[in-house]
């Protein structure tokens, strides 16, 4: 079999016209040549199927770019969406309008960042809420010691009593308010300085009995005053702790105000003892009011007071156990409380010794 071209030569393009295919048929008798099948097939019909293949190539191709362009759109429109939708969110919520929520869809990233959103702008409304509560409160209990100040100068000054007597009791009240307010002022000075981590702490080793002892001598006047006693029960053995003395002896004083103050009849209890080998333990306990089950957790929070009528009565700012925790947290120590009403209130901190005993 034999394949053969016709082509021609036109100008510089060569054009294939026919496939020609020459087959010997029968017998080559002695070598004498009988015959031969020569078939001519037009090149039309093969290359018209190249150029069909070459069309749905094309289509095929051009289709594919599509498919391509629109998928890539609808991906990036599913990734982008979310991202557009999490900055005009954060715009909000950067404006003020803190009620703001991101719809969390996906469990990826994106979502994960959703998320974070959500938690920052909670946080910044409980912020903002706490705030407003406290100015709310401070200007309230500003407001209180003014209202007594003002009140009883502008009797005393207009002559508004009878007796010398009455006179005095009018200048006491002014000057128990404004010990009151003074009070409060340092109070809210310390927190809002603990609250921006700008409180130094002198650490040092101390003898925490020497510090209780100091503390006992200070509000041993207040508590005879009330007819109370002090009982002391100190571990003399213990080892130094690693702390701040002032900062111990603010914490324990505070305590021993309360408990003083909360108290009608009975005792205070200060002791101390080794809890374990890593920690000391500090117990405050009276024989007062107590503190019902379900304010315990409360006591801690600025401002919150177990019975805001009888408030005034005692005489305190609310700061006191908001600093208190503060500071005993900050020596990385642990506070606790547990009371009974009208039988008394314990308070048991804890503080790790740490490195050797000694000192
Ligand atoms: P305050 O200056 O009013 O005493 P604190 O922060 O020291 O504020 O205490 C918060 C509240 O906890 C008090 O108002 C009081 O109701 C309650 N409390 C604190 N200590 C005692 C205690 N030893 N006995 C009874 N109640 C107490």
């Amino acid at each position: 079999m034999k394949w053969n071209r016709i082509v021609f030569k036109l100008g510089g393009t060569i054009i294939l016209l026919f496939l020609v295919v020459l087959l010997p048929v029968g017998f080559v008798i002695d070598q004498i040549f009988s015959g031969l099948v020569k078939v001519l097939a037009s090149t039309e019909g093969i290359k018209q199927s190249v150029q069909d293949i070459r069309d749905l190539l094309v289509l095929a191709g051009i289709g594919a770019f599509f498919l391509a362009l629109g998928l890539t759109f609808v991906i990036s429109r599913k990734l982008s969406n979310p991202l557009i939708q999490m900055e005009e969110a954060t715009r909000k919520i950067a404006k003020g309008n803190l009620e703001t929520r991101v719809q969390v869809i996906s469990g990826d990233e994106i979502g994960s960042l959703a998320h974070a959103i959500n938690d920052l702008a909670l946080d910044l409304q409980r912020y903002r809420d706490t705030r407003s509560e406290f100015l709310a409160n401070i200007s309230h209990e500003l407001r209180t010691p003014m209202t007594y100040l003002e009140g009883y100068a502008k009797v005393v000054k207009e002559g508004l009593y009878e007796t010398e007597e009455e006179r005095n009791r009018y200048l006491d009240i002014i000057h128990q308010e404004t010990f009151r307010l003074s009070h409060l002022i340092h109070d809210l000075f310390e927190l809002s300085k603990m609250e921006e981590g700008k409180i130094g702490l002198n650490m040092e080793w101390i003898d925490l009995v020497e510090v209780i002892e100091n503390v006992t001598l200070k509000a041993e006047l207040k508590a005879r005053e009330k007819g109370l006693e002090i009982k002391a029960g100190l571990q003399r053995d213990l080892p130094m702790v690693y702390a701040d003395g002032l900062r111990m002896e603010q914490i324990i004083l505070n305590l021993m105000d309360n408990a003083i103050r909360y108290t009608e009849k009975g005792s205070i209890t200060v002791q101390t003892k080794r809890a374990n080998a890593n920690e000391i333990t500090i117990v405050i306990e009276d024989t007062g009011i107590g503190i019902p089950k379900h304010e315990l957790s409360k006591i801690y929070e600025r401002f919150h007071r177990v019975e805001k009528s009888r408030s005034r009565e005692y005489g305190g700012t609310g700061l006191g156990l908001a600093i208190v925790k503060r500071l005993v947290e900050l020596q990385n120590g642990t506070i606790e409380v547990s009371s009974e009403v009208h039988r008394g209130t314990r308070f048991t901190m804890t503080f790790p010794i740490k490195a050797k005993e000694g000192g």
